[in-house]
Parts: C-alpha cells; structure tokens; sequence
C-alpha cells in the first residue's frame, strides 16, 4: 500500500506533497529538536498561545462580567469546547464537556454507572493500561462498600502488547455490571475494537466505557457507530492543549436522565443554577456531570487547538499520522533491524495509533543517547522508546533525520557513554 524508499529526496518529496506541512510554522519547535513526544505532552501553537492571552485580557478588562459579558462569554465556554471537540469522535455536541482531569472523569463516570448488587459488581479492565484508571476504579468499588480483589475482574494480555478483544467478551460473565478500558494501548498503540467490544458488552446488558487519552486528536472515533456509554480523555498529549489542560467526557444522550455520581453546582439545570436552590437539579445534557467551576485559564489553549484541528480535519491528521508511523516502520526495518532495534505496535493501519514502540536491549542507553544528540522520545521500562511522529508538527524529513542520528549513535556507539540507571528517563 505505502512505496517508501530510504533516500532524503524522497522524505522531502513527500513533505512537499503534504497538505499538512504548513501547519508545523504554528508551533514552537526548538531549534533541531526531533520532539517525538507529542503523545505525552503536545507541542504549544501560536493558537493556542493567542487564546491564553485572550482569556487573561478578559479577565483584566471584565472582573467578574468575564463569564456573561457578550464579549467575554466564558460562563459555558466548557460546553462550547465540547461541542468543537465533538466532531473528533463524531458524536453529538451537548455529549460532550470538557471538566477537571482524566483520573476524576473516571471517578465521575464509574459513580455514574456503577450499580453493583450482590450477585453482580464486577468491573472488567486489562493489565496493560496507563495505571491510574485502574487506580480509581478500584477506590470506587471500596467507596460502593465492595471488595475491589473479588470485584476487579482483570483479563490479562496474552503477550503484555495487546488486549484480545475475544478474551474480554469471554470474561463478560453474569456477574460483570461495567467494563472500561483503553481506546488506544499507551505502549504498544495497538486500536482495540471499540464497536465489537461494545455490542458484546450491550448484549449482556453491561455498561462499557473508553479512556481515549492516547487516540483523542490522532485518530477518529465514531461514536455514533460504536455507541458506547461513556468515555474520558485528556486534552495535552495528541490534542495539545498544554500541560493539566481540561479534561474531555463523553456521556451518551441515552443517559441523560441518570443521575451524576459526583454532584456540584455547576451541573445543575443552567436555568435555575442560580436560583441557589438548596436541591441538585441535574442538567440532562453532559455537562449535567460538571462539578465545580472549571480553570478557563486551562481552557483557553484548548480553543486554539482545537481551531486548527477544525482546518486540517482530523481525517487528513489521521491520515498524514498513519503514513508517518508506516514510514518509520519502514526505515527501522531497512535500517535500523541490523544494530538489534524492532518494533512491538501494530504493523496493519486500521489496528495501529498515533506512535511507533520502539524496542532495543539497551533502551535505556539509547534513550539516554537519543536526548543528548536532540531527539525527544519517550521511554517506557524495560525496552521500548515510544517515537510520535505528529501529524500537525512532524516532517518525513524530520523522521529521516532522526533515523539518521540513531544510526550515529549506533555507530559510533555513543550510547556506551551512558549508564543503564532508569532513573533519569522513566
Ligand atoms: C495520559 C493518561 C491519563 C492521564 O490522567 P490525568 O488524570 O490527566 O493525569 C490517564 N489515563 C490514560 C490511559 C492516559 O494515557
């Protein structure tokens, strides 16, 4: 499908060809710096800078009239960045709100959904997922007054890279109420299938979640296809919205009427809000699941963003992203394989996210090798270096470049002047 060859012209004739090369002047990119970390933590736009700075004149120039001035407006800014962000997983705008962080949107939506009676409690996760989801899913069970040993059900990976979506199914016994688990895998960036995951859970009556943090802005969802009952996403890793930014949530509209876990006033009925009264009358839109108010100084990058997501179309990123990581693979197998590098993601594009894990022996070393020669990769113990190639940011010149600075290193053995202590890199 993809007719790569190994030659800098041809990294540069494809940077020509590409509809998507202009965006990279919006960003602030250090001079030389292969930054393949945007999985992490995105690079900042001069958009989203712009926005930042809006919002803090705002404030100078409206007190407390910055929430409902019609210049300012910022009283359901979270709403409006929900309704822009709706189209990155096709779902309908009042499912969406941006509110606090991906860890508290867990909290929120497994008090929302998690019903537990004596002969069914349990809530299927994977093992190999980012850990502090499993982290608060299992101080919710305690918080419900269940055993979180007996009521976690985890289904293992067979081979520690991916979720088998048979073994899941499999584990979707009587006794299961509520599943979550990852769009994309953070290592291995493998695509578990939402829409078969989700139909096997509906058909036995079991709620299904996904935390989206590493597919959010890099591929898109459709949720109106796959129709799960929740999801949770953060907004700095793909999406760049900074560092802490707001976080995402999606509640399906079939749920409005439930009852949020967590309560607080600004999920209120925005209509009485500020009668004040002494009752919690639940929004029924998503941000019927806000809590407090939200930092618009956190918000305000995400707008940004969010604006050049809307020019490029998150179809050409997805695009542009899958033939980055198809070409990396391709230069690691022409010429990297030989100094002892592989590769553990997915190879097929539809099962394949937005980065490339990386895996040599000496991962530590290399990493170690790879930040003193400019290159920002992200290493995750034992062996792999995850390498984001970014859509909006990332050149296939920049690709070729590092490929060529990780073979000076392997040459030249540069790594050796490094110790293999983890420490400083995990
Ligand atoms: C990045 C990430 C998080 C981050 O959670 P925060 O609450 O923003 O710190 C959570 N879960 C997954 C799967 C992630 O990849």
């Amino acid at each position: 499908m993809y007719n790569f060859n190994d030659g800098l012209d041809f990294a540069r004739q494809m940077d020509f060809n590409d509809e998507l090369k202009n965006f990279k002047e919006r960003f602030y990119i250090r001079k030389d710096v292969l930054y393949m970390d945007g999985n992490s933590l995105g690079l900042c736009s001069k958009d989203a800078e712009k926005y930042v700075y809006k919002a803090l004149e705002d404030w100078k120039t409206y007190g407390i009239d910055i929430w409902t001035d019609e210049n300012a407006n910022y009283f359901l800014y979270q709403d409006k960045l929900g309704s822009m962000m709706a189209p990155l997983i096709n779902a309908d705008a009042e499912e969406v709100t941006l509110c606090a962080s991906t860890t508290i949107n867990i909290h929120q939506a497994i008090a929302t959904f998690y019903h537990p009676t004596a002969s069914r409690n349990k809530i299927i996760m994977d093992d190999i997922n980012f850990p502090t989801d499993k982290y608060a899913v299992y101080s919710q069970i305690k918080l419900h007054g269940y055993n979180p040993d007996e009521c976690l059900k985890v289904v293992k990976s067979r081979d520690g890279n991916f979720i088998y979506e048979d073994d899941v199914i499999e584990a979707m016994t009587d006794d299961v109420c509520l599943v979550l688990l990852p769009s994309a895998l953070y290592r291995s960036s493998q695509l578990p299938d939402m829409k078969k995951l989700t139909k096997a859970a509906h058909e036995k009556g079991i709620y299904i979640g996904f935390d989206l943090c590493h597919s959010i802005g890099s591929v898109p969802h459709d949720f109106k296809d796959i129709d799960c009952d929740f999801a949770v996403w953060c907004t700095y890793k793909y999406l760049n919205g900074g560092p802490g930014s707001i976080a995402g949530l999606y509640i399906n509209k079939k749920h409005f009427d439930m009852e949020p876990g967590l309560a607080g006033w600004q999920g209120n009925n925005k209509e009485t809000q500020f009668d004040l009264n002494q009752e919690f009358e639940h929004a029924r839109y998503a941000g019927g699941w806000q809590t407090g108010t939200q930092s618009i100084l956190s918000m305000a990058p995400i707008e940004g963003s969010l604006k050049l997501f809307e020019e490029a179309g998150i179809n050409n990123v997805r695009k542009k992203s899958l033939t980055l990581t198809a070409y990396l693979m391709y230069l690691i197998d022409t010429k990297l394989k030989k100094y002892g590098f592989s590769y553990s993601n997915p190879t097929i594009d539809e099962r394949r996210g937005g980065h490339v894990a990386l895996e040599h022996d000496d991962a530590i070393r290399i990493t170690k090798a790879m930040k003193e020669n400019k290159i920002v990769p992200d290493f995750r113990f034992p062996n792999i270096i995850r390498l984001a190639p970014i859509a909006l940011y990332t050149s296939f010149e920049d690709v070729y470049e590092m490929v060529e600075r990780i073979m000076k290193i392997m040459d030249n053995k540069e790594y050796e002047n490094f110790d293999s202590n983890r420490g400083i890199v995990a």
